[in-house]
């Protein structure tokens, strides 16, 4: 039986006519999340082949205005409080357990640690949360790990993690060749690892891993073995990992090349990590067995 609701299948990033901020229940958050999108312009130093972000509409902006950001995440907040929110579609298909608000997330259409306003915004919504009383709601950073070294966004994240944060940090491949043609970035691999293991050695993160079937082949034994070893690189050397979500696509993509993998490929990869790992929490994410 599957787990997914219709808001899970319905991600999009969009609040009437808000530019930043927007609402979606989320399995990784076990309820309500607010999204807070740094990219409005859709950059991203990723091309990922299972993006769902669309990037042949074009962008209704490109800028980022903070007071509207703030004002935008301030009612949100509103409507999660009073529990508005949850009369409207598809969040009035949540389950009682899932209305509740779990974060607000740093995530978007494109990666958020490439705007200029990152630490800035992450400032803005730590007073916001604060001035709330919201103590046991988390910060949570999505990002694709690949900025994670740069100072600006440290000072970012040192005050996320001072405000009950998380980083949610993307390791999808094992091998520099299969980063090559899952998420297709020019950013070298093993800068992508570095930045993991310096963040790690700081705080414990959450690796997210997506397996998905591309051109019709899931990822080989040489490359999960070599995610495995990636895992065991960053945990040898300093790095704590905090719990592994390894999940496959849930909603449509623009690349009909990219396919969720069957619920019974990814318990045999989770078999097999938590074989390798087992002291680590493991989090298994199914996508629709009928696209796969
Ligand atoms: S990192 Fe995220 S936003 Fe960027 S291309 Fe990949 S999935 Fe899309």
């Amino acid at each position: 039986m599957s787990d997914l609701i219709p808001a899970h299948l319905d991600h999009r990033r969009v609040w009437g006519d808000f530019d930043y901020c927007y609402p979606v229940i989320s399995r990784r958050s076990r309820g309500l999340s607010l999204g807070v999108n740094l990219n409005p312009d859709k950059a991203c130093n990723f091309d990922c082949v299972y993006c769902e972000v669309d990037r042949l509409t074009p962008a209704r902006r490109r800028d980022v205005d903070l007071d509207q950001l703030e004002q935008e995440l301030g009612m949100l907040l509103d409507l999660s409080a009073s529990g508005e929110i949850f009369e409207f579609p598809p969040f009035d298909s949540a389950r009682p357990d899932q209305r509740r608000l779990n974060d607000i997330a740093f995530s978007g259409d494109g990666e958020p640690t490439t705007a200029g306003e990152f630490a800035e915004v992450v400032a803005r919504v730590a007073a916001l949360k604060q001035a709330r009383g919201l103590d046991a709601v988390k910060l949570v950073l999505i990002t694709d790990a690949s900025r994670l070294q740069a100072p600006e966004v440290v000072s970012g994240l040192v005050t996320l993690m001072e405000n009950h944060g998380e980083i949610w940090a993307k390791l999808d491949a094992g091998t520099e060749a299969h980063y090559r043609e899952i998420c297709r970035s020019q950013i070298p691999f093993q800068r992508i690892l570095d930045n993991l293991l310096a963040t790690a050695r700081r705080w414990p993160i959450v690796i997210q891993t997506l397996f998905l079937s591309w051109q019709g082949q899931g990822p080989d034994d040489r490359e999960l073995a070599a995610y495995g070893e990636r895992l065991e690189d960053l945990q040898r050397q300093g790095g704590r990992i905090k719990a592994l979500q390894l999940y496959t696509i849930a909603r449509p993509t623009p690349e009909p090349e990219a396919r969720p993998l069957r619920r019974l490929q990814m318990d045999a990869i989770a078999a097999s990590v938590r074989a390798q790992f087992p002291e680590l929490p493991v989090e298994v994410y199914y996508g629709p067995e009928e696209w796969a």
